[in-house]
Formats: C-alpha cells, structure tokens, sequence
C-alpha cells in the first residue's frame, strides 16, 4: 500500500538551506512581547499587571473557556506594559510586554503523581498546549473526542517547503516523542497510534523506527503536499474518508502534530508548560539560516537582526510558503504557532507573483484540488456575490492549502477567492 492521497502538487522542498542545522537556543532578547492569543478560540485573560514580577512559567494568561489555552511567561523579570500589538496572522490582541532580567528563573506547574486518562488531559489543558503544527487548536478539546476514537495519528510529515523544524526534533528527540504519544493514547483511550513521516526525510523515519514500541507504527508517506493536512493524512494512512462537515473523530481519528507530542512529554514528565517551541528561520535571504528553541513573544525583528537578513530580501512569511502569512513589517512576536520564519529572495517567489490574467478554463486547479473542488467556479460565484452557489461548490471544505493558486497559469489569486466565499457564505447566512 502506497501512503498518499488523491490530488496535490509537488512544491520544490528548499528544506537543505536549514535541515542540517541542530537545534540551538535563540538567544531572548532583552524584552519579549507575549501574546494573549496564540491559539484558536478565545484569547486568555491577563492575571498579571504592570510592575509584577514573572519567572519562566508564571502564568501570564489565564484560557478564557474550553476552547482557550492558558499563557505562560517565557522569561523572568518585570511586566513593562500590556497593550494591543498585531499578531502575524493579521489580527490584533493584547501582548504582554515583560522586561527580561537574564536569569531565566524558573517556576514549573506542581509533579502529577497520577498519569491517567483524566490526569494528562488536566495536564495538557494546564500547560496550555495546543496544535504546534500551526493550527493551534487547544490539545485538551482534542484529546476530550466527543465520540469514541480507535487510532491516533501523529504528524511528522512537515510538507511545507523550507520547514525542518518537526524534522530535527524527530532525528534529536525520539524517545520523548514516543513517550508524548504514549500519554495522548492514554488520554484516549486508544491502543494503535501511527506517526507519518514524509519519504523525504529517510534518516528521521530510522531514527523514529530504531525506538519505536511494537504498537507505535512509524509510516513513511509519499512526499506530496499537503500530505500534512488532516483529511489527506488520515485517508493516507487509513483510507478513512472524513465526510464534508465533520471531523476527523467522526471517524474514529485524532490528528496531532509531532511538536505537540513533545510538549506533552514535556508538560506532564518534566512539568513544562508551554513557552517555547521549535522554530525554523530560513530563505535564500537569510545569512545564517538554522532551527532554533524561540521563547514565545520574541519579535520577528529579533529574529532577523540575529541570524542577518539581505537588504534584497522581498517577501518575509510566518509559517510555511504554501499556507503562511506574508509579514508588512517585522513587528509580530513568535507564538505557539510560528513554526518558521522564512526570509525569501527575487528567485524564490517569482513564480508565485506571476501578472493575473483571465482565467483559461484550463481546469488544472481543479484536478490537482486535494479536496476535489473546482476553485475556477467557485471564484466566479464569489464574484457574483452567489453565496449559495459556493456553498453548493462545497466552498467550505476547501483547506486553504493553495494546491489551485500554486499550479493556476493566469496567476488567479485563488485562496483569497476561497476565504472570500466562506465569508459571503457566513455573512448571507446560507
Ligand atoms: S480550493 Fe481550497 S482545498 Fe482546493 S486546492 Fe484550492 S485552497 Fe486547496
Ligand atoms: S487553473 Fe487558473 S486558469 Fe486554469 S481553470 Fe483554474 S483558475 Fe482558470
């Protein structure tokens, strides 16, 4: 059996510039900025004020409701300022500015004598953890299924371009990988777990099977984007299929990134909570590319005077090329989410900033759409303003990977069409 899905495209990988670099400390700065929201669903709520003193793992934000994750300082030292900043996907939310005094004294959450079911997912909601694959879905409503699930799947495939981030903690932590999987099957109940892994990443799928415990499959995929994306991993390697509208529970799964597993061996076995992650900084422009352990509320500016960025660099996005965000200024602060940071050149995003022209009828982003939609008839519903004929073109399954803008020859800003109709969809209430 093949691991694959139907559709995709194959992006080129540019994962050499940074995949060889281990895993360093980022040097923190001397003043970090800390977002309230760094997940999805409602932002924390401040507990701290201005003038309080913090160390590594005060808690800073408290999660507003179930679906919210608590917010903990990265570094020790004095609260500056809390306001409103931009976040890197566009939004704003408070942040909490916190002076960073040097000694990174640390404050842990309390041992857990107990690491069963009920104890790990009070745990994982404790620690604020939430989907480091940049989804930054709370893990705690993961784990808590509304209906029974038998398989858990772990992602390590990491199909973005240029991230090697998921991929150096495979090859530098395995063992604590597996121990993270084994408390999220104990969370669910669960007795078969698999963790996939691109064929491009050979030397992460040894290290992986060289610890794996008879019950934890380690599965090498077919490298093809967005081999990543829940539905497609979960039809990969199961041949499930997750009906439009529902999740992947609904048919006995539950998807998690790789990092995620690590924070949970972290949270519950070495009383962690959620401050800092793996991040790759890379691009033809950036003068030492690497991967890095980036406290949470470090600022991309932060970043870039540290690893040298060219003068000739034309684009910067947080997060992946093909579901990224582009940045207009340097000023957002790395969160749970900011799995890379990507400094790009002329070269690199020309082909994705070729002239729109009118579309051909070509048909091609059509069948290389990984969720098989037609994203030429969707775009023109959305410039009728036809809500209901998006809704009827299954708009709101679309992922927003990008396969469509990627292969579109008239350069259609097709994504945007996507987000638009979902949005006409929402707002005529269809
Ligand atoms: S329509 Fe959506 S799911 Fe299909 S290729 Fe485009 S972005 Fe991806
Ligand atoms: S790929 Fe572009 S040009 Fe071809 S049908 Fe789709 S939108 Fe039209």
């Amino acid at each position: 059996m093949r691991f694959t899905f139907k559709h995709g495209v194959h992006p080129a990988g540019y994962k050499d510039i940074s995949k060889d670099h281990s895993l360093e400390e980022f040097p923190t700065p001397s003043s970090v900025s800390i977002p309230l929201s760094q997940h999805i669903g409602a932002p924390a709520a401040s507990v701290v004020a201005v003038g309080d003193e913090v160390r590594v793992g005060t808690l800073i934000g408290k999660a507003a409701s179930f679906v919210s994750a608590n917010v903990y300082s990265s570094v020790s030292g004095k609260v500056t300022a809390i306001g409103k900043k931009r976040t890197a996907i566009g939004s704003y939310c408070d942040h909490i500015v916190i002076e960073n005094d040097g000694r990174y004294e640390e404050v842990f959450l309390p041992e857990i004598s107990d690491t069963d079911a009920a104890a790990i997912k009070s745990r994982v909601a404790e620690a604020g953890i939430v989907g480091m694959g940049g989804a930054t879905f709370p893990t705690h409503v993961k784990l808590s299924p509304r209906t029974p699930v038998d398989v858990l799947i772990i992602n390590a495939a990491e199909c973005e371009p240029y991230i090697t981030c998921d991929y150096r903690l495979c090859l530098e932590h395995p063992e604590e990988i597996f121990s993270g999987v084994r408390y999220m099957m104990t969370a669910l109940g669960v007795s078969v777990a698999y963790i996939g892994v691109e064929d491009n990443k050979p030397d992460a799928v040894a290290a992986l099977s060289a610890v794996a415990p008879e019950d934890i499959k380690v599965i090498s995929l077919r490298t093809k984007y967005p081999q990543g994306a829940e539905k497609q991993l979960i039809y990969s390697i199961t041949r499930r299929v997750v009906p439009e509208g529902k999740l992947p529970s609904d048919v006995g799964c539950v998807v998690d990134n790789v990092h995620t597993a690590f924070s949970i061996y972290e949270a519950v076995k070495l009383n962690k909570p959620s401050y800092r992650r793996a991040m790759t900084v890379s691009g033809a422009e950036c003068e030492r590319p690497g991967n890095f352990w980036v406290r949470n509320g470090v600022t991309y500016a932060d970043i870039a005077a540290y690893v040298g960025v060219k003068d000739t660099t034309v684009k910067v996005i947080s997060g992946g090329p093909m579901m990224g965000f582009a940045q207009a200024d340097l000023l957002p602060s790395t969160g749970k989410g900011t799995s890379s940071l990507l400094f790009l050149g002329d070269d690199e995003v020309s082909d994705g900033d070729k002239p729109i022209s009118a579309c051909i009828n070509c048909a091609s982003c059509a069948s290389h759409c990984p969720m098989r939609l037609m994203p030429m008839f969707i775009e023109r519903a959305v410039e009728d303003e036809d809500a209901l004929k998006a809704k009827k073109l299954h708009a709101l399954s679309c992922l927003e990977c990008g396969c469509c803008a990627f292969v579109c020859p008239a350069g259609r800003p097709l994504v945007q069409s996507m987000r638009r109709a979902k949005k006409l969809i929402k707002e005529k209430g269809v």
